[in-house]
Protein backbone atom coordinates (compact mmCIF):
# COMPACT_ATOMS: atom_id res chain seq x y z
CA UNK A 1 0.00 0.00 0.00
CA UNK A 2 2.78 2.23 0.90
CA UNK A 3 3.70 2.57 -3.00
CA UNK A 4 -0.02 2.95 -3.92
CA UNK A 5 -1.21 5.41 -1.45
CA UNK A 6 -1.95 8.68 -3.03
CA UNK A 7 -3.89 10.43 -0.34
CA UNK A 8 -1.83 13.64 0.17
CA UNK A 9 -2.00 14.43 -3.00
CA UNK A 10 -5.00 13.44 -3.86
CA UNK A 11 -7.23 16.19 -1.27
CA UNK A 12 -4.51 18.85 -0.09
CA UNK A 13 -5.94 19.91 3.56
CA UNK A 14 -7.41 23.13 2.94
CA UNK A 15 -7.29 22.94 -0.84
CA UNK A 16 -9.51 23.68 -3.51
CA UNK A 17 -10.21 20.48 -4.92
CA UNK A 18 -13.56 19.07 -5.71
CA UNK A 19 -13.77 14.89 -4.97
CA UNK A 20 -16.35 12.99 -6.47
CA UNK A 21 -16.86 8.93 -4.79
CA UNK A 22 -18.38 6.59 -6.49
CA UNK A 23 -19.40 4.03 -3.61
CA UNK A 24 -20.55 0.60 -4.99
CA UNK A 25 -20.72 -2.65 -3.08
CA UNK A 26 -20.55 -1.56 1.22
CA UNK A 27 -18.85 -4.48 2.01
CA UNK A 28 -17.70 -7.18 0.31
CA UNK A 29 -19.75 -10.08 1.24
CA UNK A 30 -21.76 -8.50 -1.09
CA UNK A 31 -23.27 -11.23 -3.71
CA UNK A 32 -21.46 -11.46 -7.15
CA UNK A 33 -21.47 -8.25 -9.62
CA UNK A 34 -22.38 -10.12 -12.69
CA UNK A 35 -25.71 -11.47 -11.10
CA UNK A 36 -27.94 -8.00 -11.22
CA UNK A 37 -29.27 -7.54 -14.42
CA UNK A 38 -28.89 -3.38 -15.53
CA UNK A 39 -31.45 -1.21 -14.00
CA UNK A 40 -32.13 -3.36 -10.95
CA UNK A 41 -31.38 -2.16 -7.70
CA UNK A 42 -28.67 -3.69 -5.88
CA UNK A 43 -28.96 -6.79 -3.73
CA UNK A 44 -28.19 -6.22 -0.01
CA UNK A 45 -25.50 -8.54 1.26
CA UNK A 46 -26.67 -10.87 4.54
CA UNK A 47 -24.35 -10.96 6.86
CA UNK A 48 -25.11 -13.96 9.54
CA UNK A 49 -27.96 -16.44 9.96
CA UNK A 50 -31.25 -15.40 7.63
CA UNK A 51 -34.25 -17.08 9.48
CA UNK A 52 -36.87 -16.14 6.98
CA UNK A 53 -34.59 -16.86 3.73
CA UNK A 54 -36.02 -20.13 3.29
CA UNK A 55 -39.45 -18.64 3.01
CA UNK A 56 -38.35 -16.74 -0.01
CA UNK A 57 -35.73 -18.97 -1.53
CA UNK A 58 -38.67 -19.81 -4.71
CA UNK A 59 -39.00 -16.34 -5.54
CA UNK A 60 -35.77 -14.32 -7.54
CA UNK A 61 -35.49 -10.90 -6.97
CA UNK A 62 -35.86 -9.71 -10.40
CA UNK A 63 -39.26 -11.87 -10.06
CA UNK A 64 -39.97 -9.45 -6.72
CA UNK A 65 -38.35 -6.36 -7.59
CA UNK A 66 -40.44 -4.96 -10.47
CA UNK A 67 -43.47 -2.44 -10.48
CA UNK A 68 -45.48 -5.37 -12.11
CA UNK A 69 -44.58 -8.03 -9.25
CA UNK A 70 -46.00 -5.30 -7.07
CA UNK A 71 -48.82 -4.56 -8.86
CA UNK A 72 -50.21 -8.13 -9.38
CA UNK A 73 -49.06 -9.16 -5.49
CA UNK A 74 -48.70 -6.39 -3.02
CA UNK A 75 -48.35 -8.96 -0.22
CA UNK A 76 -46.29 -10.99 -1.21
CA UNK A 77 -43.39 -7.66 -2.26
CA UNK A 78 -44.07 -5.88 0.83
CA UNK A 79 -43.89 -9.07 3.14
CA UNK A 80 -40.59 -9.72 1.27
CA UNK A 81 -38.90 -6.12 1.38
CA UNK A 82 -40.30 -6.07 5.25
CA UNK A 83 -37.46 -8.63 6.01
CA UNK A 84 -34.71 -7.20 3.65
CA UNK A 85 -35.70 -4.03 5.73
CA UNK A 86 -35.08 -6.16 9.04
CA UNK A 87 -31.66 -7.63 8.27
CA UNK A 88 -30.45 -4.06 6.58
CA UNK A 89 -31.86 -2.60 10.52
CA UNK A 90 -28.90 -4.78 11.73
CA UNK A 91 -26.11 -4.46 9.60
CA UNK A 92 -23.40 -1.78 10.93
CA UNK A 93 -21.43 0.83 8.26
CA UNK A 94 -17.78 -0.79 8.12
CA UNK A 95 -14.50 0.55 8.47
CA UNK A 96 -14.67 1.57 4.77
CA UNK A 97 -17.90 3.55 5.14
CA UNK A 98 -16.17 5.12 8.24
CA UNK A 99 -13.30 5.68 5.91
CA UNK A 100 -15.81 7.80 3.54
CA UNK A 101 -16.98 9.54 6.53
CA UNK A 102 -12.99 11.23 6.83
CA UNK A 103 -13.14 11.76 3.63
CA UNK A 104 -15.19 14.17 3.25
CA UNK A 105 -14.87 15.76 6.36
CA UNK A 106 -11.16 16.65 4.93
CA UNK A 107 -12.04 17.68 1.78
CA UNK A 108 -13.96 20.88 0.82
CA UNK A 109 -16.36 19.52 -2.01
CA UNK A 110 -17.38 15.80 -1.65
CA UNK A 111 -20.03 14.23 -3.31
CA UNK A 112 -20.59 10.41 -2.14
CA UNK A 113 -22.78 8.55 -5.42
CA UNK A 114 -23.68 5.19 -4.01
CA UNK A 115 -25.62 2.26 -5.81
CA UNK A 116 -26.51 1.28 -2.52
CA UNK A 117 -29.75 1.21 -1.28
CA UNK A 118 -29.02 0.16 2.53
CA UNK A 119 -28.87 3.75 3.42
CA UNK A 120 -25.54 2.81 5.37
CA UNK A 121 -23.58 5.67 4.21
CA UNK A 122 -25.90 8.36 5.96
CA UNK A 123 -25.53 6.06 8.75
CA UNK A 124 -21.93 6.28 9.20
CA UNK A 125 -22.51 9.72 8.83
CA UNK A 126 -21.57 10.91 5.14
CA UNK A 127 -23.94 13.95 4.23
CA UNK A 128 -23.48 14.71 0.73
CA UNK A 129 -24.79 11.61 -0.48
CA UNK A 130 -26.55 11.14 -3.73
CA UNK A 131 -28.39 7.56 -3.97
CA UNK A 132 -28.89 6.75 -7.16
CA UNK A 133 -30.89 3.38 -6.49
CA UNK A 134 -33.05 4.96 -3.79
CA UNK A 135 -33.14 3.58 0.00
CA UNK A 136 -35.21 0.68 0.81
CA UNK A 137 -35.96 2.04 3.83
CA UNK A 138 -37.64 5.02 3.00
CA UNK A 139 -41.62 4.35 2.08
CA UNK A 140 -43.29 5.82 -1.29
CA UNK A 141 -46.37 6.34 -2.54
CA UNK A 142 -46.56 3.54 -5.42
CA UNK A 143 -49.65 6.13 -7.29
CA UNK A 144 -47.59 9.08 -6.93
CA UNK A 145 -44.27 8.31 -6.37
CA UNK A 146 -44.04 10.59 -3.57
CA UNK A 147 -42.24 9.88 0.20
CA UNK A 148 -44.01 9.08 2.78
CA UNK A 149 -44.03 9.40 6.53
CA UNK A 150 -43.32 5.64 7.70
CA UNK A 151 -47.02 4.08 7.11
CA UNK A 152 -48.80 2.55 9.67
CA UNK A 153 -48.38 -1.46 9.27
CA UNK A 154 -51.67 -3.57 8.40
CA UNK A 155 -50.77 -6.70 8.75
CA UNK A 156 -50.69 -8.61 5.72
CA UNK A 157 -50.85 -5.73 3.24
CA UNK A 158 -49.04 -2.68 2.23
CA UNK A 159 -49.96 0.25 4.37
CA UNK A 160 -52.14 3.01 2.38
CA UNK A 161 -50.80 6.30 1.07
CA UNK A 162 -52.93 8.71 3.29
CA UNK A 163 -53.60 11.14 -0.12
CA UNK A 164 -54.50 8.81 -2.71
CA UNK A 165 -54.74 5.62 -0.89
CA UNK A 166 -52.33 3.50 -3.19
CA UNK A 167 -50.25 0.92 -1.62
CA UNK A 168 -47.09 2.06 -0.60
CA UNK A 169 -43.72 0.99 -1.83
CA UNK A 170 -40.15 0.85 -0.85
CA UNK A 171 -38.12 3.83 -2.26
CA UNK A 172 -36.14 1.86 -4.39
CA UNK A 173 -34.94 1.50 -7.93
CA UNK A 174 -37.02 -1.53 -9.05
CA UNK A 175 -35.97 -3.46 -12.32
CA UNK A 176 -37.32 -2.34 -15.64
CA UNK A 177 -37.26 1.34 -13.76
CA UNK A 178 -35.48 4.76 -14.77
CA UNK A 179 -33.07 6.20 -12.02
CA UNK A 180 -34.45 9.53 -10.30
CA UNK A 181 -33.38 12.06 -13.02
CA UNK A 182 -32.14 14.59 -10.22
CA UNK A 183 -29.85 12.02 -8.42
CA UNK A 184 -28.36 11.25 -12.09
CA UNK A 185 -27.92 14.52 -13.08
CA UNK A 186 -26.51 15.68 -9.52
CA UNK A 187 -23.91 12.67 -10.32
CA UNK A 188 -23.17 13.55 -13.16
CA UNK A 189 -22.34 16.89 -12.29
CA UNK A 190 -20.42 16.02 -9.47
CA UNK A 191 -18.18 13.87 -11.75
CA UNK A 192 -17.99 16.70 -14.10
CA UNK A 193 -16.27 18.64 -11.91
CA UNK A 194 -14.32 16.91 -9.89
CA UNK A 195 -10.66 16.47 -9.33
CA UNK A 196 -10.44 12.83 -8.19
CA UNK A 197 -12.58 10.51 -8.86
CA UNK A 198 -12.98 7.48 -6.69
CA UNK A 199 -14.76 4.14 -7.88
CA UNK A 200 -14.90 1.89 -4.87
CA UNK A 201 -16.23 -1.79 -5.06
CA UNK A 202 -18.31 -0.98 -7.94
CA UNK A 203 -18.23 -3.89 -11.29
CA UNK A 204 -18.51 -0.74 -13.54
CA UNK A 205 -20.57 -2.80 -16.12
CA UNK A 206 -24.00 -1.53 -14.88
CA UNK A 207 -25.17 1.62 -16.46
CA UNK A 208 -25.68 4.41 -16.37
CA UNK A 209 -23.05 4.25 -13.36
CA UNK A 210 -20.41 2.77 -14.79
CA UNK A 211 -20.19 5.66 -17.32
CA UNK A 212 -18.92 7.89 -14.35
CA UNK A 213 -15.43 7.07 -13.79
CA UNK A 214 -15.16 7.55 -17.92
CA UNK A 215 -16.88 10.50 -17.52
CA UNK A 216 -14.19 12.13 -14.55
CA UNK A 217 -11.57 11.10 -16.89
CA UNK A 218 -12.57 12.51 -20.05
CA UNK A 219 -13.39 15.48 -17.72
CA UNK A 220 -9.75 15.32 -16.84
CA UNK A 221 -10.07 14.58 -13.47
CA UNK A 222 -7.98 11.72 -12.12
CA UNK A 223 -9.70 8.30 -11.18
CA UNK A 224 -8.61 5.51 -8.37
CA UNK A 225 -10.06 2.65 -8.75
CA UNK A 226 -10.76 0.35 -5.08
CA UNK A 227 -12.02 -3.04 -6.43
CA UNK A 228 -10.73 -6.77 -5.49
CA UNK A 229 -11.29 -7.94 -9.09
CA UNK A 230 -10.34 -6.27 -12.44
CA UNK A 231 -13.46 -4.18 -14.00
CA UNK A 232 -13.55 -2.50 -17.20
CA UNK A 233 -12.00 0.77 -15.85
CA UNK A 234 -8.99 -0.95 -14.99
CA UNK A 235 -7.33 -0.25 -17.99
CA UNK A 236 -7.78 3.63 -18.01
CA UNK A 237 -8.26 4.41 -13.97
CA UNK A 238 -5.10 6.59 -12.97
CA UNK A 239 -4.38 4.50 -9.96
CA UNK A 240 -5.86 0.76 -9.18
CA UNK A 241 -5.74 -0.27 -5.84
CA UNK A 242 -6.51 -3.78 -5.66
CA UNK A 243 -8.20 -5.13 -2.29
CA UNK A 244 -12.10 -4.27 -0.61
CA UNK A 245 -13.26 -1.22 0.62
CA UNK A 246 -13.44 -1.90 4.03
CA UNK A 247 -9.27 -3.22 4.27
CA UNK A 248 -8.32 -0.36 1.39
CA UNK A 249 -9.96 2.67 2.35
CA UNK A 250 -8.98 2.90 5.61
CA UNK A 251 -5.32 3.23 4.61
CA UNK A 252 -6.15 5.33 2.22
CA UNK A 253 -7.66 8.07 3.99
CA UNK A 254 -5.21 7.64 7.09
ZN1 LIG B 1 -50.36 8.67 -2.94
Amino acid sequence: MSAAGPPQGACPPGGERREATLGGDHTAAGPPQGARPPGGERRVATIGGDHTAGLWSQFRPEDLATPEAFAANPKTVWEWYAGRRERVAKVAPNAGHAALVALEQRTPHFTLITQNVDGLHARAGSRNVIELHGNIMVDRCFAEGCVLTPAEEIPGAPPRCARCGAPVRPGVVWFGEALPPQALDDALAATKRCDVFLSIGTSNVVEPAASLPFAALDAGAAVIEVNPERTPLSARATIVLPGAAGEVLPLLVG
